[in-house]
């Protein structure tokens, strides 16, 4: 093993929390013509075409829960084919090649402890639900980090994960893996993608003339010391969508080309088994792979999307004031009902999302005897609990524009949980939270047009009494 140069390409599979929960209907999206949505149509251009070819066998790779539920349901034979490859590896090297993504790709750093307690441990409860094992890595959404997000992945057994190398300060030979110092005592391993490499793949690949001759050109000159590690880490849906047809490079890179250059195909998992950590790297807090400003991406708005973004600083806003008031009536209720602590009750609740416990068996397992109505309004707060985490998806503040759909989606999560505490307890949060979304403009997004986020939820709201006055029997 020592002689070889090794090469890894890990893919990042994630479609964000498409739809209106509000809504039973199946998910129009017009501009994803001419399939019916985008999950569709992506499904058609990149999961379904890599899966046939047997690209999964050969990467490392995370699939995002919001994908990963839709694919199950919605393109079952893609979904197995998927499943098939982490178990296939497994039996072959004592490892699987999947590993696990926080659950609603919430911009971790943005989050207090608690959330990212939550997200964390809920992304790798639903791994293990889905590939039948613990997981062993854990993809961090946007690549986004600081130590305490760290620290909760090493806190719920997550042995390690990947970064840019740019995100962290040292002495630097290829992928690692190395060691991050924690500043709780503790230690985590991180993979360094090759920066490099990694944004020719994504921005350049159907300019390469093929795999062959990237791979001559490109990587040959790229070998580094023998036993080192090359890491390729990029949104899996470069393969096929960003550049139609390119699936194919993929297959052929890691079956012939890679190994023509003078590579050895590896996964993170058989690597992270094959060598120790080669170093120690200082994190750079607060940074993510898509935004050169730190997180501002995702939190004031900042020069990674065109025109006036500080809409993203007031839907936080908003956002952030919701929740402390969805907290105090789920904890308030909690606490009077005598059901244990808020936090492991809603960590616990993931087990219902997935379909593994009936509401009552999840009560019972709790030690809970509730009376039906309490029992009810128990299970539509921590309903809401689930909402409110995934209003945060870090593509509700991504894109430049206010009313960009998953924006909008963001919103509409955040309804769902003010209406999901209304039928609970009658507690009216709406009002509070349509003041804040007033205040939250967008100039010139349109030409002539001044976007108000209030209108957003306003019209989200007239589309809930159309679903609710709909008998749905
Ligand atoms: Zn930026």
């Amino acid at each position: 093993m020592v002689d070889s140069h090794y090469l890894c390409v890990h893919c990042h599979f994630y479609q964000p929390p498409r739809g209106n929960p509000f809504s039973n209907e199946p998910l129009v999206e017009p501009d994803a013509a001419p399939y019916r949505n985008w999950n569709e149509r992506i499904t058609a251009e990149c999961y379904r075409p890599n899966a046939e070819i047997g690209n999964f066998d050969h990467i490392s790779f995370n699939v995002g829960e919001t994908l990963g539920s839709w694919l199950a349901l919605h393109a079952p034979k893609v979904y197995k084919r998927i499943i098939k490859a982490d178990r296939q590896h497994r039996k072959a090297h004592g490892v699987g090649n999947a590993i696990a993504q926080g659950m609603h790709h919430t911009i971790l750093p943005l989050a207090r402890r608690d959330d990212k307690v939550t997200q964390v441990l809920w992304g790798r409860e639903v791994f293990a639900h889905r590939f039948g094992h613990r997981p062993e890595g854990m993809w961090l959404p946007e690549m986004a980090v600081d130590s305490e997000t760290l620290e909760v992945l090493v806190e719920q057994g997550i042995e390690w994960t990947i970064l840019s190398e740019r995100q962290v300060s040292g002495e630097l030979h290829g992928a690692g893996p190395y060691w991050v110092e924690l500043p709780n005592g503790s230690r985590i391993k991180v993979f360094l993608r090759d920066e490099g490499l990694s944004n020719d793949i994504a921005f350049n690949m159907g300019k390469f003339g093929g795999a062959g001759r990237w791979a001559r050109d490109v990587l040959v000159p790229r070998r580094r010391s023998a036993g080192a590690l090359t890491l390729i880490a990029t949104d899996g849906e470069t393969f096929g969508h960003h550049w139609p047809g390119e699936e194919q490079f993929l297959y052929w890179l890691l079956r012939y080309e890679a190994e023509a250059a003078g590579y050895e195909v590896v996964t993170l998992g058989q690597y992270a088994r094959m060598v120790e950590p080669i170093g120690t790297v200082t994190l750079r807090e607060n940074t993510a792979w898509s935004c050169g400003h730190g997180v501002a991406r995702w939190v004031t708005g900042c020069d990674c999307t065109r025109g006036s973004s500080n809409w993203k600083g007031g839907v936080r806003r908003a956002m952030d004031n919701l929740r402390y008031q969805l907290d105090a009536v789920y904890e308030d209720e909690v606490r009077r009902l005598q059901a244990g602590d808020p936090l492991a009750l809603r960590n616990a609740y993931i087990d219902v999302v997935l379909g593994r416990v009936s509401a009552p068996e999840f009560l019972a397992s709790r030690g809970l005897d509730l009376p039906s109505d309490a029992a009810d309004r128990l299970m539509k707060l921590v309903e809401a609990q689930y909402y409110r985490q995934r209003m945060y998806s870090s593509c509700t503040f991504f894109f430049a524009d206010l009313d960009t759909l998953s924006t909008v989606y963001g919103i509409a999560n955040a309804a769902y949980a003010i209406k999901l505490t209304q039928d609970a307890v009658g507690v009216d949060l709406s009002r509070e939270f349509r003041q804040d979304l007033s205040v939250v403009v967008q100039p010139n997004a349109r030409p002539g047009a001044l976007l108000n986020a209030a209108a957003l939820y306003d019209d989200l709201l007239g589309h809930m009494e159309l679903t609710t006055s709909v008998p749905t029997t």
